[in-house]
């Protein structure tokens, strides 16, 4: 049960040694949320403390791309110790509501729940936090800002070039709060045919213009990564599995711990 009362200290904040990364896009679908999970196994694997906040409200993913659907955090005292899943501690929305129930909470619920997400929630000392924020520029983006200035953001775009054009706008929400965009990565990025070539489903140009668009002149946005269509990504994600650990030489799997090793 989330707890009202006073605030307490928040973990995360300016001082903080972890390295803080809110995982973000325009809309939804272009797989931030598997982007996220996929990173953040890759990043626990090469042996880095990782936790993952999923503060994507209205379609909260991860548990479920995590193999921990319907698990719960324990509770001891008003401290929430998180599940933790293929080496990464993870917290959810999607655990403190029930599973058929439609989260439709106004700004200042949504702010008060994040805000205890990060002074409740016990993760010990982590070299990365990946937060998995909702799509777009909506509250939860905003209480982000104003809560973790000093996180570091990475944008998920697909190739096609108006998927590029909402991307931009959910990163300049970032960085009006001072956030600085650390790349773009580009997901379902063609599909590699049996013949070897590759078929552009969803055009090209996408990342590369995001990038270009989210640049400055004190500040060059790059394109980290280009992550390829893939079955056994999807399916991975189906299972909660990541195709990270369950299929390593996976094109999409291989492009993903590439970008973890970059980061
Ligand atoms: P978002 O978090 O942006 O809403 P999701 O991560 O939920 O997106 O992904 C949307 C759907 O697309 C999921 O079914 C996921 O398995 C699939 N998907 C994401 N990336 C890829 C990819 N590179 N290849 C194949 N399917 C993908």
């Amino acid at each position: 049960k989330l707890r009202g009362g006073r605030p307490k200290a928040m973990q995360f904040g300016a001082d903080t040694l972890t390295r803080i990364i809110a995982v973000t896009s325009g809309k939804g679908g272009v797989g931030k949320s598997t982007m996220t999970a996929n990173l953040g196994v890759a990043l626990a694997a090469s042996g880095l403390r990782v936790g993952i906040l999923d503060a994507d409200v209205f379609g909260f993913s991860i548990p479920g791309l995590l193999g921990i659907e319907g698990v719960k955090p324990t509770q001891v005292g008003e401290m929430i110790l998180p599940p933790v899943a293929h080496d990464v501690k993870v917290i959810s929305i999607g655990m403190f509501v029930d599973a058929h129930t439609a989260v439709s909470w106004r700004g200042p619920m949504l702010h008060r729940t994040i805000q205890q997400f990060l002074t409740d929630v016990f993760f010990g000392d982590l070299d990365i936090l990946l937060l998995d924020l909702p799509p777009g520029t909506g509250d939860v983006a905003i209480t982000i800002g104003q809560l973790l200035p000093h996180a570091e953001v990475l944008v998920v775009t697909t190739p096609q070039r108006a998927a590029a054009d909402v991307a931009e706008r959910s990163a300049l929400v970032a960085r009006q709060t001072g956030q600085r965009v650390i790349g773009v990565v580009e997901n379902m990025a063609g599909l590699v045919q049996p013949d070897g070539s590759v078929l552009e489903l969803f055009g090209s140009g996408g990342g590369t213009d995001a990038a270009a668009r989210l640049s400055t002149p004190d500040e060059t946005v790059d394109v980290l990564a280009a992550i390829p269509i893939s079955v056994a990504l999807r399916e991975g994600g189906d299972v909660g599995m990541p195709v990270v650990l369950a299929h390593p030489d996976d094109p999409a799997a291989l492009a993903i711990t590439a970008l973890a090793a970059r980061l």
